[in-house]
């Protein structure tokens, strides 16, 4: 218990490393703490001096955060403009506990209200689609007709997109076996298709090869819904089929969770990649054999959005973008910069990590307009708690350090650890580092 207080001390350090820039602000105007809270009155936001605009493709995870910390330190004449295609933002965290119903969907959605009002924000619903970035210029498309809006930065958090298996290329078949890898109605239909299983029935999901957003979700899902049918259709199976050749995060977590607390309820079959999903029979064809289920979720290869090809900045493999983690400036342009999922980095692909290179992009354009340099030594933290039943969880967390010599962030050895058991006390603690999280970014 001492050492992982201890442990959970040296991440709250990190965090505060990754969370307060250095502008020459005395402490008196350094408003912004991590927890935010502001609600919907106006802050008095700091004079520093620095002015510039900035345009923030996407509200997500990344996104909202960039926005909200450069209004926070930056002050009020840097111009910060989102534009978010969705009218609210719907948490992918904890949305496999969606699923059985330990959390609803409206507790996962976020509204852009205090972003706009508290922090004068200003949020465009619309759809980017193209940049100039010599003449800083994004088009985007809105309900009334395009628009162009100009930027000093461009950044941007599209999140991921999916690169389909065979049989899942037509609407109707992606309609029938859903991914719910982006929370929203697809949560709610997988919930309904898990709900029709009959007792002792087969649930059959697959594990995308590396890297895919939020490593342990996977796993996560199938303790879930193991757990689910476990109490409600007895007999029921759970059969994962990972296309990697082991579990990619938490193992030893989730080798316990599979062979002891699911004994004989979930079967995991690594080096299974989708072949062919045949959605008549619900099968999901693999090297390993054919799985037929009752209810079947194939999770796709996660690759980077469309956008970033059309902006010439999807250099990076599966079409992800490759960044300077200095300042997440685009290798292949300047005045653009890639944060969160669509990013290709060291760090996971994670809600958590997210908000932490919104920090670091947040804080590298300010210096940028104030003539300076990014900060040379970054630090960022990710924190990942994983339900194992309905009551239990486990935990990850990681802190990484930028190392000069591989131009990389770098896990910090002995600042990182996991649970040793789930416990119901790591499900309490996962609902408040969400809702610290989540008011961290949007409030
Ligand atoms: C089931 C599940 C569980 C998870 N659990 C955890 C967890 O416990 N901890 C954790 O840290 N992470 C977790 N994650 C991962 C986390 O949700 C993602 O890593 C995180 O959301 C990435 O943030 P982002 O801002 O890059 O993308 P997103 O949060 O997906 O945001 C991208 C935004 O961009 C918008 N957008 C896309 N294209 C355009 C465009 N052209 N124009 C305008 N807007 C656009 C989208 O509408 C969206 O709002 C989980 C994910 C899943 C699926």
């Amino acid at each position: 218990m001492r050492q992982r207080r201890e442990f959970l001390a040296r991440l709250a350090a990190a965090a505060v490393a990754a969370g307060f820039p250095a502008y020459g602000l005395a402490d008196s105007d350094r408003r912004g703490t991590t927890s935010g809270g502001s609600g919907s009155t106006a802050i008095a936001l700091p004079t520093t001096g620095l002015a510039g605009r900035v345009v923030v493709v996407g509200g997500g995870m990344a996104g909202a955060s960039v926005a909200k910390f450069l209004r926070l330190w930056g002050g009020a004449n840097v111009k910060v403009t989102i534009v978010e295609k969705e009218p609210r933002y719907i948490s992918n965290i904890l949305s496999n506990l969606v699923l059985t119903d330990t959390v609803t969907m409206a507790a996962l959605q976020f509204e852009y209200t205090t972003l706009k009002s508290a922090y004068g924000i200003e949020v465009i619903q619309g759809t980017a689609l193209a940049a100039d970035p010599t003449g800083g210029r994004l088009t985007i498309s809105t309900a009334s007709g395009p628009r162009t809006l100009d930027f000093d930065r461009l950044v941007v958090a599209p999140g991921i997109d999916f690169e389909y298996p065979a049989g899942l290329e037509t609407p109707a078949a992606r309609a029938a076996i859903v991914h719910a890898w982006q929370a929203g109605p697809e949560t709610l239909t997988l919930r309904s298709q898990i709900r029709a299983m009959p007792v002792g029935g087969v649930f059959v999901m697959t594990v995308p090869a590396t890297p895919f957003r939020c490593p342990p979700g996977p796993y996560e899902r199938a303790c879930v819904v193991a757990d689910w049918l476990k109490r409600n259709r007895p007999g029921s199976k759970v059969i994962v089929l990972d296309a990697n050749p082991a579990i990619a995060a938490e193992r030893t977590s989730f080798e316990r969770a599979f062979s002891v607390t699911h004994a004989g309820i979930i079967q995991y079959v690594p080096n299974a990649p989708v072949d062919f999903v045949d959605v008549g029979t619900r099968t999901i064809h693999t090297p390993m054999g054919a799985f037929r289920g009752d209810a079947v979720n194939v999770i796709p290869t996660n690759i980077g959005p469309a956008l970033l090809r059309d902006l010439g900045i999807a250099n990076a493999p599966r079409g992800f973008a490759a960044v300077n983690v200095l300042d997440y400036q685009s290798t292949a342009t300047d005045r653009i910069h890639v944060i969160g999922d669509s990013s290709s980095t060291t760090q996971p692909k994670a809600g958590h990590i997210g908000n932490q290179e919104g920090k670091v992009c947040a804080d590298a354009i300010l210096r940028a307009f104030g003539g300076g340099l990014p900060d040379p030594s970054p630090v960022t933290n990710s924190s990942c708690y994983s339900p194992i039943t309905l009551s239990t969880a486990s935990w990850l967390s990681a802190v990484f350090a930028y190392d000069p010599l591989t131009k990389t962030m770098q896990i910090v050895p002995g600042a990182s650890g996991e649970a040793t058991r789930a416990n119901s006390e790591h499900f309490k603690d996962m609902q408040v580092w969400f809702g610290t999280l989540m008011r961290d970014t949007f409030a």
